[in-house]
């Protein structure tokens, strides 16, 4: 379609963009790995002792790793599953995870139901949790929301279908995302010649309302005086692509 085949404005809803609630967050209490092992020797009239490792212990606990949750010394804590940055402590029991150790040990439970989410994906950027609840309100809510359309095929495949809560827990830090972590795109945003306000703009145009990269540039022209190339729409989708990619990823459920 071109622009000048509009006689009258389109009547098209913006692609909504659904953003869902947080989850409940219950961090554990904190514990004193010097009161555990007082109670330890109490009990069992012996000291718990550090782990004794071989001299060539193939998997090696940094030093300065603590138990995120007693504070034990490394002296206490196993390398569990072949030395993959995950750790279980002596003292206190829990595993932890050097790359998310404090959060680890959060339970996250469903906004809408408040029961437990349950794991169901582990990639190495991100967890998925699930609210498996059939009586979620969230869900059930969906459910009803579901036209006779879309009932058949949900029947059919009910994992294509967003319908229970989900929550996706990111493992990485956001702070390099400022400058190396992803694919380099084309465009380097934040040295962008544009003013964000373009950048919206072209954003607007071509994804809200589906426009191609030359009628966006034709509308920016025309409607906004900006001259920009159909070829600039397309880097600057391209970049910004790249960049929200990890965020957006379907999550197949
Ligand atoms: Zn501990
Ligand atoms: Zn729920």
């Amino acid at each position: 379609m071109h622009l000048e085949d509009w006689d009258e404005p389109i009547q098209k809803p913006y692609r909504k963009l659904q953003v869902d609630d947080l989850p409940i967050i219950d961090v554990p209490e904190t514990l004193d790995y010097r009161k555990l092992l007082a109670d330890y020797e109490a009990q069992h009239r012996r000291p718990l002792r550090p782990i004794q490792r071989r001299a060539k212990a193939k998997h090696r606990v940094p030093d300065s790793l603590t138990c995120p949750r007693c504070q034990a010394p490394s002296s206490y804590l196993y390398a569990n599953h072949g030395g993959k940055g995950q750790y279980q402590c002596k003292v206190c029991q829990c595993r932890f995870n050097h790359r998310n150790r404090f959060t680890k040990q959060a339970v996250f439970r469903c906004p809408h139901c408040k029961k437990t989410l349950e794991k169901i994906k582990e990639r190495k950027e991100y967890n998925v949790y699930k609210c498996k609840n059939n009586d979620c309100p969230f869900y059930q809510a969906n459910l009803r929301r579901m036209t006779k359309k879309e009932r058949q095929p949900f029947q059919q495949d009910p994992q294509a279908f967003k319908v229970r809560y989900l929550f996706r827990e990111f493992l990485f830090d956001f702070l390099p995302l400022a400058s190396s972590s992803l694919i380099k795109p084309k465009v380097d945003l934040s040295r962008l010649a544009a003013s964000p306000h373009v950048l919206g703009l072209v954003l607007t145009y071509y994804v809200n309302f589906g426009m191609s990269s030359r009628e966006t540039a034709a509308a920016l022209k025309d409607i906004h005086g900006v001259s920009i190339s159909h070829q600039t729409v397309l880097n600057y989708a391209n970049s910004v692509a790249l960049w929200i990619k990890p965020f957006c990823r379907p999550v197949p459920v």
